[in-house]
């Protein structure tokens, strides 16, 4: 995970690593550091603690002085989130500082290395290996001393370097982790996300793994594995400033939950025309498709929960067998998979560390990938074979809402194309899904509107200790979103079941001090739901119904209610999931957590 930013340029680089770095900051958060060079020594702050705690440090950067340096924002995985163990780490003799994201697999074995010729590491990190190996082998040739200690690595890495006796020079490694060089007119960057660089250039490079970079005022140079010149393509990053800002809310998670119904949007209208799907570049044909006898979805977290709903829906419109599987799950075992599996990948980073190695494992095997993914460039999309992007915008909470939510709109895309090219279903059935499609994002706005009395409900129910979310079918899977995000923000303990599961053994957790949030939207199922309410009521529970808008039923059955707009039942997870995000939300503010960044967690889960 963790946030990494590079500048070398004209202008002072601490204040403009921070500001990178606090927009990098969903990515780690435990502690925060910059380096920059100073009159041919390297000066460097760090501390535990947020990137505001840092600047606060540095007044803002303003106090080192320098016009090239490094930052980071950790997520420890080495050695406890404390002053020293923060990045950069310098070198022996101070000649060099890195800072890394990811895992170092092999430093113990270097760390004895260098400590048996007389190194004395200061923190416990596997980070500060590279900063050492880096002096070892420095002879006045910066490129060939990264190039020989990144021989050396094992593992997954994205480095910044930068060393004091190479004024105005940078270089930054890719390895398994999300890279981005900025260009900029007399001025260059790197970093983790371009959210990082979008205030100050919006011309990037997208790194692959196994390439490095030397960054100048004047230059940027790519090279391979082997140290020879890469020629890079310049993307242009098509959104603003503003998208990666709060925009008066009081937390992203707010805002990113109320630019949903333009988000579903984002990703829906622009592959409807004249009424039909399509997919621009998708290379999969008919003739493909019909050659295969399963479909795979793998993904981590929210996302596999997005995958959990697209079982039921492709299942239920392209009737092929469809498996979900957890991408850290799925990796491990011996998958029965071969050319005639279509796998689908979910990540809204396209960065899922486990992801990418269980798609690597698939696509050994010869599934074809097709990715969904956020991030444009990212390694996922760019391994995949086709790709569905969502056009979310940059998504800042960690816990994730429009990311997870344009993410289904995608499946629901994905499953109606690929039942008409396959006829299973008829030209009226077709148009009538398309509609409700494009409806989609009026469902998710009046889906907001309608629970307006969900910070109330909140309030009510905001001191319980352990609850559960039970559904059916595709409300199941949405139970499961709806209690991990609870879960993720508010840290109390729930969990997801199945409704008609409870009562095999969990009904025994049951009791007069628990709430029950019963998903009762599919319409086939709602009395065999009464009846599961029914059972806990009659052992003391109190229950929270979610039901769809118009459904009267339910006051006689729940404590409360939040509703659902009424739409598709196919895609009714979409709408859904909405009041159960807001109540996640307003039950945590109650209860005084850090939304934004909740403990213990990162976006883009970069390590395994
Ligand atoms: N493994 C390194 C550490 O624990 C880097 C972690 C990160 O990616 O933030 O310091």
């Amino acid at each position: 995970m963790c946030g990494i930013v590079g500048y070398t340029g004209p202008s002072q680089a601490a204040p403009i690593l921070l500001d990178g770095l606090r927009r990098l900051e969903y990515r780690g958060y435990d502690s925060a550091g910059v380096v920059v060079q100073s009159g041919g020594e390297l000066k460097m702050v760090k501390a535990r603690g947020s990137v505001a705690h840092l600047a606060g440090l540095t007044g803002g950067g303003r106090e080192l002085e320098g016009v090239c340096g490094l930052a980071h924002t950790r997520w420890a995985t080495h050695g406890a989130p404390t002053d020293t163990n923060a990045h950069p780490h310098l070198s022996e003799h101070g000649l060099f500082a890195v800072v890394h994201n990811g895992i170092i697999e092999n430093f113990a074995a270097l760390r004895s290395e260098l400590e048996a010729e007389g190194i004395v590491f200061r923190s416990k990190t596997d980070t500060e290996v590279v900063a050492h190996l880096l002096e070892k082998y420095y002879d006045g040739d910066l490129k060939r001393a990264v190039m020989r200690t990144v021989s050396r690595l094992e593992g997954s890495y994205v480095l910044g370097v930068v060393c004091s006796k190479e004024p105005g020079r940078l270089f930054c490694v890719k390895e398994a982790g999300p890279l981005i060089l900025g260009l900029g007119v007399g001025e260059n960057y790197f970093a983790s996300d371009v959210t990082a660089l979008v205030a100050r250039t919006k011309n990037v490079i997208y790194m692959e793994d196994g390439e490095f970079a030397e960054l100048t005022a004047e230059r940027v140079t790519v090279y391979d594995r082997t140290g020879r010149e890469v020629t890079k393509s310049v993307s242009h990053v098509v959104w603003d400033i503003e998208a990666a800002e709060k925009g008066g809310y009081e937390h992203f998670m707010m805002k990113e939950i109320m630019e949903q119904p333009r988000a579903v949007k984002n990703t829906v209208e622009p592959r409807i025309r004249s009424g039909r799907i399509a997919f621009e570049d998708f290379s999969l044909t008919r003739a493909e498709l019909e050659g295969y006898n399963k479909i795979v979805i793998t993904a981590c977290g929210s996302a596999y929960h997005a995958g959990v709903v697209g079982k039921y829906v492709i299942e239920g419109l392209c009737r092929i067998p469809v498996e979900t599987e957890l991408a850290s799950e799925l990796r491990y075992r011996d998958p029965i998979i071969d050319g005639h599996t279509l796998l689908i990948v979910i990540s809204q980073s396209g960065e899922t560390a486990d992801t990418i190695a269980a798609m690597r494992e698939c696509m050994s095997r010869g599934a074809r990938c097709l990715a969904i993914v956020n991030v444009v460039g990212s390694t996922i999309a760019r391994l995949a074979d086709n790709v569905i992007y969502t056009h979310a915008g940059p998504e800042i909470s960690v816990a994730t809402t429009k990311g997870y939510t344009t993410q289904l709109a995608a499946l629901y895309l994905f499953a109606v194309w690929a039942a008409e090219l396959l006829g299973r279903v008829d030209a009226g059935r077709y148009a009538q899904l398309v509609d409700s499609l494009l409806e989609l994002p009026r469902l998710v706005q009046r889906a907001i509107d309608l629970n307006v009395h969900v910070k109330y409900l909140a309030e009510r129910w905001h001191g319980q200790q352990s609850l559960f979310f039970i559904g059916r079918n595709i409300d199941y899977a949405v139970a499961m979103e709806g209690s991990l995000k609870l879960k993720e923000i508010s840290y109390i303990h729930s969990e997801a079941y199945a409704a008609g599961e409870l009562k095999h053994g969990t009904i025994a957790l049951i009791d007069e001090k628990r709430l029950v949030v019963a998903l009762c939207c599919q319409d086939g199922l709602f009395d065999k739901m009464v009846s599961n309410v029914q059972e806990v009521k009659a052992r003391g529970a109190k229950v929270l119904g979610v039901a769809p808008e118009g459904n009267r039923r339910i006051f006689a059955e729940a404590d409360d209610v939040l509703f659902a707009p009424r739409g598709e039942q196919l895609f009714a997870a979409l709408p859904e999931i909405v009041p159960l995000q807001l109540f996640a939300y307003y039950v945590a503010r109650e209860n005084g957590c850090s939304i934004d960044k909740p403990r213990n967690l990162a976006k883009s889960v970069t390590v395994e």
